[in-house]
């Protein structure tokens, strides 16, 4: 065992006086929406409070590993500007921030709670699965009475062994959780863990623990499937004389009323939402409010704003229901909301998908979709006519509304035909000059005029853009050539 001067030095980087918080993913492969927000609501509280938000990598389940799999949890946080003050890439007083650096100093943290008595060696044959769950059966273990001097002796003779928690078999343990309150259980439920297994590597509930110690960590934001281990983690900190950190368990985000999210029944993860067209700063928004409230009607609030205001007592105890329909509506409101620029670039590739003609500049395409677009996935379909012009009816050309028939439409065509063929310049103002030409000629409503143009150039009846727009993207050349098309169509 370690010197007393190994664990004092250890104590003494322990970073005090801040409020400390850590976001502690096992890399998975991604992001889910869950994963996402505890993220999120960590950084929050550590940011409100001026505080240090620290990103702990815990790949202690070394049969899980997969490749590239931090990499998507680093590239979540930075997308989503989650900036990590401590972690794995940046350092900081406590490193390693990675759990597998770190696997030789739990096994020195059990063995001063064997030397207190709140920990014994278990000397008896099991199997690996055992070990790993800690699910033993806890009351007629044999090595709970062994003396020290004896498991002494066989741990020093070289017989393998695993180090267990010893619970007590009487009274009870309280532990308090900010969204839950004060939770009492009977000891007796509580089953003595295993904290270090037969190879010397922690299980997950003892590294939690002697990490979050270590690290300072003062709020300890998590899943509610962890409310049920906070007793035995309590029971722990209490065998060191550690101070116990604030508990927050975040209750699940669901995708119905009975099941979680999951990838395995195919719910988006980040990523996929990402790819599925939505921004960023809408899925943050969206999920910051999946199971906390901000109190009011108010739902649009951007990162900083949340940083100010955000309280975990508006942290709901009921699990959240993600609703895809409510993302979309604070999607289309931030798309709204971006300088045109920010839109453009935002939408090219998903214009691009549609629109390879070279000629035609996405931007003139971004500037007609920006106020109609929900989630970015919405725009190839509705810019199809652009390369290539649809397969159409003529029956397209009659609508009441627009007071356009198949006799006006024909007529509108016939004669723009030539006007456009004048212009010498090809923009908006001169093709609605043009357009408001033959209006006042034929002496008709604006519609009657506009509608077949549209009709004509685009194959379609609803298009992002009117006549106007269409007509200037498409350039000269191609808009008379629809326009003969639509002529003959109506011929
Ligand atoms: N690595 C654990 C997980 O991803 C973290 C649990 C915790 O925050 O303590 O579920």
């Amino acid at each position: 065992m370690k010197e007393k001067a190994w664990f004092e030095e250890n104590e003494n980087r322990i970073p005090v006086g801040e409020v400390r918080t850590r976001f502690a993913p096992s890399p998975t492969g991604y992001m889910h929406v869950g994963n996402l927000r505890t993220a999120l609501y960590t950084y929050l509280i550590a940011r409100h409070d001026g505080g240090k938000f620290i990103l702990r990598i815990e790949d202690t389940d070394r049969g899980r590993l997969i490749e590239g799999a931090t990499d998507v949890i680093y590239r979540t946080m930075a997308e989503c500007h989650l900036e990590h003050d401590e972690g794995p890439d940046v350092g900081g007083p406590v490193a390693p921030y990675i759990q597998s650096e770190r696997m030789s100093m739990y096994k020195e943290y059990a063995e001063l709670l064997v030397e207190n008595g709140n920990a014994y060696r278990c000397f008896c044959e099991k199997a690996e699965s055992e070990e790993d769950s800690g699910e033993f059966d806890r009351g007629d273990d044999p090595c709970r009475t062994l003396t020290k001097e004896e498991s002494d002796v066989r741990a020093a003779a070289g017989e393998p062994y695993v180090i267990r928690q010893l619970i007590p078999h009487e009274g009870t343990t309280t532990f308090h959780d900010e969204i839950f309150g004060d939770i009492t259980v009977e000891n007796k439920t509580l089953d003595d863990q295993v904290l270090i297994k037969r190879d010397g590597m922690p299980t997950y509930n003892f590294a939690n623990v002697v990490d979050d110690h270590l690290m300072g960590i003062t709020h300890v934001v998590r899943g509610s499937e962890y409310l049920s281990s906070a007793p035995k983690y309590n029971l722990l900190y209490q065998g060191f004389g550690w101070d116990i950190p604030k508990y927050v368990h975040c209750s699940p985000v669901m995708r119905d009323a009975h099941n979680k999210m999951s990838k395995r029944h195919g719910d988006p993860s980040y990523e996929d939402l990402i790819a599925q067209g939505y921004l960023t700063n809408a899925v943050i928004n969206y999920v910051a409010l999946l199971g906390w409230s901000p109190g009011g009607e108010r739902e649009i609030y951007s990162l900083d704003e949340l940083k100010e205001i955000f309280d975990i007592k508006g942290i709901s105890k009921s699990p959240a229901i993600f609703d895809i329909e409510k993302l979309r509506y604070f999607n289309a409101e931030y798309i709204r909301a971006l300088s045109p620029e920010e839109f453009a670039k935002a939408a090219e590739p998903f214009i691009r998908q549609a629109v390879k003609n070279p000629a035609i500049d996405p931007a003139a395409i971004a500037v007609l979709l920006q106020q109609r677009t929900e989630v970015l996935t919405d725009i190839p379909e509705k810019l199809d006519f652009f390369d290539s012009l649809p397969e159409y009816s003529a029956e397209l050309f009659v609508h009441q509304k627009s007071k356009s028939t198949p006799e006006t439409a024909k007529s509108v065509l016939e004669q723009i035909l030539p006007m456009f063929g004048e212009l010498s310049e090809w923009n908006d103002e001169r093709i609605l000059d043009a357009m408001n030409r033959l209006t006042e000629a034929m002496g008709v409503k604006k519609s009657v005029v506009m509608w077949p143009i549209r009709i004509a150039a685009a194959g379609k009846a609803v298009t992002p853009g009117g006549a106007v727009e269409i007509c200037r993207i498409l350039g000269k050349e191609e808009t008379m050539r629809r326009l003969e098309i639509g002529l003959e169509k109506l011929s």
